[in-house]
């Protein structure tokens, strides 16, 4: 039964290289009806950060990735989730790999781990342990204890070994124990399990049947496949998904490059909707079969295929992902848009969701509602539709260009203004105008019909010559909104 896991450290806020890892890892136990385990790898204590683990989870939520087991659903054959509770089981295999002399102390301090790497440089080698401390005597062992030095854990590696395995997404890969760096620290001297090890033992112990992680972590496969042999095990299957690239650096997608939106966070405070992102993260290192983009979750649960991972790059397109926004906009109804909106209103994660904070309207959420239906097949996000929003609940104190008239004969403007200004003035129900109703007869007395009709009154209403549906716009304005815009327009 497959048994797949998610294990983020809380150094940090979720970033999409972590959505993408934990978005595979769902998609993997989806699609072959296993298990999704929450594991928080949080024993680098000085670099966890405060909420980084209930941002990270609440994010994960948001994009609609869930889990069967973790610190919140725990299973008491498997618990506890978190790795700073696990210390105990740990060390346990620690003292199990020392005894049967799969592992040693290592006294070194660190000066002389400085002026080892300081002669290896010099005589042009890769930095490397050189197993000062391997096979060393019970003697030494208490002198330096008898100095009061707290000794790292190291496994050691045989010479030249080769581990191999065979990877989900890359397939054959091999790492030879001579190029990997000397015997390394599984248990540091304060007693913390270093990642490579923590991480053998949890999967181990938790039954993980296929581990699913960023390419970053390729060169540390060697090092706990090294491990499971140490302590006789089988390893699990691995797959070392792709990272993501910024296609303007050609470089891996790093926090250093401001233009592309890097957490999660970021894009739903931005308007992007969590099923689009879902679909979008999909497509960084995987593709389905054949030429359709849009897929709900369902859809890529089913169509998902391991097999089908890529090897190469994935390079973040952000008009791509802007494209998908869009459209699960266009065909998301204009209620649950509306009910988005006003969350991130409450959120006030955008400059734009602060600003509107302070718009007072006796029924924003209508007037949200109304917004969303003329704007909703033309923008890429709902922040988009919240500038709007902004911009027509003040509109009477927006600065408009009315030079934009000059494209039209005078006359032909001011008929139409005067005739609509007429026409509104005499509506009996003011609560209920139709507006289209009205323009069509303004039409009609005055002769004139398309652009020529509709961009005069466009621009009087709004500024700007194009407007997706004038007559739905004008249902967001008081009739008196609508006279005083008519007489600036007309001065
Ligand atoms: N805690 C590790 C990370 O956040 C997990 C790596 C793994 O999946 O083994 O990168």
């Amino acid at each position: 039964k497959v048994r797949v896991r998610y294990a983020p450290s809380p150094t940090g806020f979720l970033h999409i290289g972590n959505a993408q890892s934990a978005l595979f890892n769902y998609l993997f136990a989806e699609h072959f009806h296993g298990t999704m385990v929450l594991r928080i790898e949080d024993t680098d204590m000085k670099r966890n950060v405060p909420h980084g683990e209930d941002s990270q989870i609440e994010n994960l939520h948001w994009l609609g990735i869930d889990w069967d087991e973790g610190p919140d659903k725990p299973n008491p054959k498997y618990a506890p989730y978190h790795q700073s509770q696990r210390v105990a089981l740990y060390h346990k295999y620690i003292q199990q790999l020392l005894h049967d002399g799969r592992a040693y102390k290592d006294y070194t301090t660190e000066d002389e781990l400085k002026i080892m790497r300081e002669e290896q440089r010099k005589n042009g080698e890769p930095p490397h342990y050189n197993g000062r401390w391997y096979g060393r005597s019970v003697e030494d062992q208490q002198n330096a204890e008898k100095q009061g030095l707290k000794p790292d854990v190291r496994l050691h590696l045989p010479e030249n070994h080769v581990y191999a395995w065979n990877d989900i997404v890359k397939g054959n890969v091999q790492f030879n124990s001579d190029n990997m760096g000397g015997d390394f620290i599984i248990e540091k001297s304060n007693g913390m399990p270093t990642y490579n090890f923590a991480v053998v033992i949890d999967d181990y112990l938790m039954d993980i049947t296929h581990v699913l992680r960023g390419d970053d972590h390729i060169a540390n496969t060697p090092k706990q496949i090294a491990v499971y042999e140490g302590l006789g095990i089988t390893p699990p299957k691995f797959g070392h998904i792709t990272l993501i690239y910024n296609p303007k650096t050609g470089k891996k997608l790093s926090k250093r490059d401001k233009e592309t939106l890097q957490f999660i966070s970021q894009y739903r405070a931005q308007g992007y909707l969590s099923e689009a992102i879902f679909n979008f993260i999909a497509f960084l290192g995987w593709s389905p079969v054949g030429e359709k983009e849009l897929y709900s979750k369902p859809e890529l649960i089913k169509a998902y295929d391991p097999d089908r991972m890529s090897r190469s790059p994935a390079f973040f397109d952000q008009s791509k992902l802007d494209w998908m926004n869009s459209q699960y906009i266009k065909n998301s109804s204009i209620s649950t848009l509306t009910n988005r909106i006003l969350d991130l209103i409450n959120e006030g994660e955008s400059d734009i969701a602060v600003k509107l904070q302070t718009v007072e309207l006796p029924n924003l959420e209508e007037f949200i509602w109304h917004v969303t239906e003329i704007y909703q097949r033309e923008v890429y996000k709902l922040t988009d539709i919240m500038q709007k929003v902004y911009f027509f609940a003040n509109i009477e104190k927006q600065t408009f260009n009315y030079c934009q008239f000059n494209k039209f004969p005078p006359e032909t403007v001011q008929s139409i203004l005067m005739d609509f200004k007429k026409e509104v003035l005499a509506e009996k129900n003011t609560e209920d105008i139709n507006f289209n109703e009205i323009i069509k007869l303004v039409g009609d007395h005055t002769g004139e019909s398309g652009k020529q009709l509709y961009f005069p009154m466009n621009i009087a209403f709004t500024g700007q010559t194009n407007v997706p549906r004038i007559g739905s716009v004008l249902k967001l304005y008081s009739i008196s909104t609508i006279i005083n815009l008519v007489n600036k327009a007309l001065s």
